[in-house]
């Protein structure tokens, strides 16, 4: 009875404070002005244009006739934004009593291990204790609830701080699968930190936070545990998330997108080490696009490689030695050596024919 009286006293004036913020956001709920003004104006104009009838004023009546549409559209607009602003700021249902503050309280101080109230930032934290994902230690995570935005209607009033922060290797701010740069990824627990913050009720609210903390819904990381420590791109050493690692076509090595390159034949993902120059073209290709010249053996890409098998060099070498060799047999009185070629192809290929 004496602990528990206490204890009582640990968290009244946390209590009253957070009743007065409750409260407070509550009474600051505007219902705010209705448009006057506009029902006013509304009101007069049928009776002016009464007068302007019976004094056969048709102009003015006209005149006020119109006047009387574009009100009721303006109160119309005023109407609405009403409504929307009515809505946004969602009324809260349920203040908390100071008993229900204090009930929460003191169930906190059971549940959590460090359950503090800072009275000159207004932020009222808890401590969780040290969480592991999937063999990932994230490490413990304060929970702070910061009253102040309470008042202001903030979508999330309350910040997820890693005490011994484990962050993913790729992204620093990513603290926990679901946190960043102190912001939970609330996911299905949306509507109900939301439905609990809105009616006061602070000890679920940590608890549903909490709760979220302990999950890992692979559908929706910041970062995917499996991904946690990045993977070293072979090339340049650097750590990258698993999305921007990419798989050499060639050696199957683990390639960053900064050092990924392509093959100009089959257009495959390679890395740098596993694509050659193609002498003739300068492009490189990967080794199951180069095709060995047959007289130099030299690598050569599809497009360089000549019928006969042969680089650009020794196919041009090959053609010198054919020219020399049929010089003195014909008499070309056209110089141009294509043609002889050429002419002798379709020789052979008209004999079986
Ligand atoms: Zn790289
Ligand atoms: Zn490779
Ligand atoms: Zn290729
Ligand atoms: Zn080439
Ligand atoms: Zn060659």
């Amino acid at each position: 009875m004496n602990k528990n009286r206490a204890s009582r006293n640990v968290w009244l004036r946390p209590a009253r404070r957070l009743q007065q913020y409750f409260e407070a956001t509550n009474t600051n709920e505007p219902l705010t002005e209705l448009p006057v003004d506009l029902w006013k104006r509304l009101e007069q104009i049928p009776h002016l244009q009464e007068t302007a009838i019976a004094y056969d004023w048709l102009l003015a009546a006209n005149r006020l006739k119109r006047e009387f549409r574009s009100q009721l559209n303006q109160f119309h607009d005023a109407m609405t934004l009403l409504c929307d602003e009515f809505d946004r700021l969602q009324p809260r249902q349920i203040t908390p009593t100071l008993r229900d503050l204090l009930a929460d309280l003191e169930a906190l101080a059971d549940d959590f291990s460090d359950v503090k109230f800072d009275s000159s930032t207004h932020v009222l934290s808890v401590t969780t204790e040290p969480i592991t994902l999937q063999e990932v230690e994230l490490g413990p995570f304060e929970i702070q609830l910061h009253c102040r935005e309470l008042q202001t209607g903030q979508l999330s009033p309350y910040r997820v701080v890693a005490l011994e922060p484990n962050p993913s290797s790729t992204n620093d701010e990513v603290t926990h699968p679901h946190v960043q740069s102190e912001l939970l990824c609330e996911g299905d627990g949306r509507q109900a930190i939301a439905t609990a913050l809105a009616q006061g009720r602070i000890h679920d609210f940590f608890v549903i936070v909490a709760n979220l903390l302990r999950t890992y819904n692979e559908g929706s990381p910041y970062v995917g545990l499996d991904d946690w420590f990045g993977t070293l791109c072979d090339d340049c050493g650097d750590l990258r998330s698993s999305d921007a690692i990419v798989s050499c076509g060639q050696c199957v090595g683990a390639i960053c997108e900064d050092c990924i390159d392509r093959c100009a034949g089959c257009d495959e993902n390679t890395c740098r080490g596993c694509l050659e120059a193609c002498p003739g073209c300068d492009d490189y290709c990967c080794s199951g696009c180069l095709s060995r010249c047959v007289d130099c053996d030299t690598a050569c890409c599809p497009s360089c490689l000549t019928d006969s098998e042969r680089c650009p060099d020794c196919h041009e070498a090959q053609e010198e030695s054919n020219e020399y060799e049929s010089f003195p047999t014909t008499e070309p009185p056209n110089p141009q050596t294509g043609i002889t070629v050429q002419s002798d192809c379709v020789g052979q290929t008209a004999v079986p024919a």
